[in-house]
């Protein structure tokens, strides 16, 4: 976990994990804290992780640099309907309009 980063980007329950520069990109790797999440089929909650799927989006700059998140979206298993759903991530849903040519 990066305390700083975290902090700098300031996304509810969004913990930056790593980061690399590449040229003059800084990529923050994100992450929600949770380990588990709600099913959207039948409501009931997993922590059962079937994979981790990373998408690019771009996002703010910091100090005039460009700042590409790499988010992982993860997708959990749910033991009730014995299919896989990726998680919530409330902060992706907001800013789609701006990320989504982005979106890799
Ligand atoms: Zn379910």
């Amino acid at each position: 976990m990066q305390p700083i980063l975290t902090e700098l980007l300031n996304l509810p329950g969004i913990e930056v994990e790593n980061y690399t520069k590449v040229a003059d990109r800084l990529i923050l790797e994100v992450e929600a804290k949770t380990t588990k999440a709600k099913c959207p089929r039948c409501g009931e909650e997993s922590n059962h992780l079937h994979q981790n799927r990373w998408y690019f989006a771009r996002d703010l700059s910091i100090s005039g640099q460009e700042v590409l998140l790499k988010v992982n979206r993860r997708q959990f298993k749910c033991k009730k309907c014995e299919k896989p759903f990726s998680e919530e991530l409330e902060f992706i849903g907001k800013r789609r309009k701006q990320t989504r040519l982005f979106w890799v």
